[in-house]
């Protein structure tokens, strides 16, 4: 469960064509990393595997089925958003219970699925409090809590550590890496950090003007780049 297929997927905004054709190949468990400069559709490439877009062509196949046309519910995917958003009203039990709900879930199981979340992520104190009464680390979690009672097949993540401080970046950095352990589930996250991309990925995708560059691990990127933009992007001495 969580394989991901990108077949020609092509993205055209009005008369601009910002994927042109992306093929992909993720595997179940996998921590890939979509990086890439500003603006070269990183997140309209999320956007598509997630059907929060519709591919102007192509195909996106999730454990071999074709979800091309499939709503973002029945592609079993998740999408981790930055912290801030959040219910500031709500409990952390709430904001995490919350797509559950909204999914019309028994109660029983809703509690389940959140003492589990919090568990895992250490906020099991803190499920009474509002997000204004935790830390930075501990919102992102929620956010993240809020991802993982879905029990997706793949969670997807767009720079989530965007609005964070430097030291706080590096502490989940490691986090998110840890519960990619634990989980062992396919993560997409997107960033156009290198060393987000070198230190966290199995698997990394750089981007360029909307076409994958090179498909391949840190090390082998590092090693033999297929270009000098992966090259200069990448910081291989090559
Ligand atoms: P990234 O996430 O890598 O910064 P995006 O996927 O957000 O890049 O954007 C890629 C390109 O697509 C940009 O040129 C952006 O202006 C354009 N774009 C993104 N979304 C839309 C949209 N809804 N309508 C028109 N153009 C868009
Ligand atoms: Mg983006």
């Amino acid at each position: 469960m969580g394989s991901i297929t990108l077949k020609q997927v092509r993205k055209v905004f009005g008369e601009v064509e910002v994927i042109p054709g992306a093929d992909l190949e993720i595997n179940d468990g996998e921590f890939v990393v979509f990086v890439g400069p500003s603006g070269c559709g990183k997140s309209t490439l999320l956007r598509l595997i997630a059907g929060l877009e519709d591919v102007t062509s192509g195909q996106v196949l999730i454990d071999g089925q074709d979800m091309t046309q499939a709503a973002p519910v029945r592609r079993k995917l998740a999408m981790v958003f930055q912290s801030y958003a959040l219910y500031p009203h709500m409990s952390v039990r709430k904001n995490i219970a919350f797509p559950l709900k909204m999914a019309g879930m028994a109660v029983d199981e809703q509690a389940r699925r959140v003492a589990h979340a919090a568990g895992i992520l250490n906020l099991t104190d803190y499920l009474d409090r509002k997000p204004g009464q935790l830390s930075g680390g501990q919102r992102q979690r929620v956010a993240i809590g809020r991802a993982i009672v879905r029990e997706p097949v793949a969670f997807l993540f767009d720079e989530p550590l965007s609005n964070l401080d430097a030291a706080l970046r590096v502490n989940m950095r490691v986090e998110i890496s840890e519960l990619h352990k634990k989980l062992a589930t396919t993560m997409i996250y997107v960033t156009h950090d290198q060393v987000e991309a070198m230190t966290m990925a199995d698997k990394i995708v750089v981007l360029r003007a909307g076409r994958v560059e090179q498909v391949g691990s840190p090390l082998e990127l590092y090693r033999s780049p297929a270009n000098r933009f992966v090259a200069g992007f990448i910081g291989s001495p090559n």
